[in-house]
């Protein structure tokens, strides 16, 4: 039998955004609500993460309402995961809502395209527009896990393990990677950033944040739509709090999606 995954959406909460931060080219003036999230899988290999979620120190340096949020360990300790022994990390791209480690995780590696890497070490680490997708630790933690041996780094498509594939998809970062997880209910896409919430895909519009390029989001946005056969049962976004009622809570953070 192939191996099968449940998927969990750790979720510390959110914010108030206008669509237009949502949406290329949206007029402003209508908000939603804009979620955080971490993913954790559960399977034959063991317990794997997507994304590292943030420390409430850097989530209240970049402007969140930390105070109303849950950290990361409260939602890993809430599904039953002890960060201190997973041991393989998924990093869909590198901005700060998706990496940032100060010594979190400290037995996993770390699996990140390679285009990432070249842009955040070049040109996108430098740029004083774009530096600010990073967290302030972002040298620091990629040296720690770089010299450790925990980084890992992919060209393109990977299978990690039997039922879990990464994509590069790029667009709204120029190593942007997607996850494919098989489920008891079929393929699930983890669309991340490639698809920051529900309504991208349903207005087809690309994200509004595309480091790289609109091509690729719109190119990225049809690959995720066609892995999971059109049906939004099977995709989870970025940042969506779409997501919070779509899938059911079954503990405080915890969302189950498949
Ligand atoms: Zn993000």
């Amino acid at each position: 039998m192939a191996a099968v995954y449940e998927i969990y959406a750790l979720s510390p909460g959110g914010r108030q955004v206008d669509w237009s931060t949502r949406l290329f080219m949206e007029p402003i003036g209508t908000t939603t609500t804009s979620a955080y999230f971490l993913w954790l899988l559960r399977g034959p290999a063991g317990a794997l993460l997507v994304d590292t979620g943030f420390t409430a120190r850097l989530g209240k340096s970049k402007g969140l309402p930390v105070e109303q949020l849950r950290t990361r360990d409260e939602l890993l300790d809430t599904a039953g995961c002890n960060p201190n022994e997973v041991k393989t990390v998924i990093l869909t791209h590198l901005h700060w809502d998706h990496f940032d480690l100060e010594g979190f995780l400290p037995q996993a590696t770390f699996w990140v395209q390679r285009r990432e890497l070249d842009f955040w070490h070049g040109f996108g680490g430098q740029d004083p527009w774009t530096r600010r997708f990073l967290s302030d630790c972002f040298a620091q933690d990629l040296e720690a896990v770089r010299s450790a041996g925990r980084l890992r780094v992919i060209d393109g498509t990977l299978e990690l393990v039997e039922g879990v594939r990464v994509e590069w998809v790029g667009g709204h970062s120029p190593g942007m990677q997607i996850v494919v997880v098989q489920t008891a209910k079929g393929p699930f896409v983890i669309g991340n950033d490639a698809l920051t919430t529900y309504r991208n895909l349903r207005d087809w519009v690309p994200p509004a944040i595309h480091l790289n390029s609109v091509a690729e989001c719109l190119g990225a946005m049809a690959r995720i739509k066609s892995l999971a056969g059109g049906d939004e049962g099977r995709i989870c976004p970025g940042h969506d709090g779409e997501v919070w009622k779509k899938f059911p809570e079954v503990k405080p953070g915890v969302y189950r999606l498949a």
